[in-house]
């Protein structure tokens, strides 16, 4: 899963990045509104946490514009505590979840998880495809009741084929969702990445689209 946070703030930028890695999301960072509202339209994420106080261009005009472009990106949006009226145009010009600063790291991993899985129409942390069943919390995955060992590159393509159950995934999208910015995979790459997971949870689960992609379904 693949999140943008714009927060001008570096050390809360910084916190929030350390955070969401940790959690298993690759992270991209912006540090003002024309820069968010630049990549938010031109490339394609999972999340957006957005500051609404910015440089350049407010965050709030940035919600608008995203919005007003089609752009359905679930967004979590930063306000400061006393700016209540912030928080309703926030909502009004279609944010999907606020969290006053400051607010605890715990929190926002937990509200955006829920803005995830609630975008991916799931309505636990727990992803089931099958007898799969991914725990997107504990950031692990069983199959029949038993554990996969699997690694954090593993898990993140199996989190991210099982949100996206049953529709293509390309080898574009992975290279863009599941790794981290500084990495640049070829196509072989990510063959023989799919081929380490199928081996792990079962070849069946994920069925191969020549030259389209993955697709994962019990
Ligand atoms: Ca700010």
């Amino acid at each position: 899963m693949r999140v943008l946070v714009v927060e001008d703030e570096q050390s809360i930028a910084d916190d929030l990045a350390e955070a969401l890695t940790g959690v298993g999301y690759v992270v991209e960072r912006a540090a003002d509104g024309e820069e968010a509202w630049f990549r938010g339209s031109t490339e394609d994420y999972d999340a957006i946490v957005l500051d609404l106080s910015l440089p350049k261009l407010d965050g709030l005009s940035v919600l608008q514009r995203l919005r007003e472009e089609g752009n359905q990106t679930p967004i979590l949006v930063l306000t400061a505590r006393s700016a209540w009226l912030q928080r309703v145009e926030g909502i009004d010009a279609g944010a999907d979840d606020y969290l006053t600063k400051p607010f605890h790291m715990e929190e926002l991993v937990a509200r955006l998880g829920a803005l995830l899985r609630r975008a991916g129409g799931h309505s636990t942390s727990l992803l089931a495809v099958g007898d799969l069943r991914i725990d997107t919390r504990r950031l692990r995955a069983l199959r029949s009741g038993r554990a996969i060992d699997l690694t954090p590159l593993e898990f993140r393509l199996l989190r991210y084929l099982a949100h996206n159950k049953g529709r293509v995934v390309s080898q574009f999208e992975i290279a863009e969702h599941v790794y981290q910015q500084d990495r640049e995979p070829d196509s072989n790459a990510i063959e023989a990445l799919v081929a380490r997971l199928r081996r792990k949870i079962g070849g069946e689960m994920i069925a191969t689209r020549r030259g389209h992609g993955y697709v994962m379904d019990a």
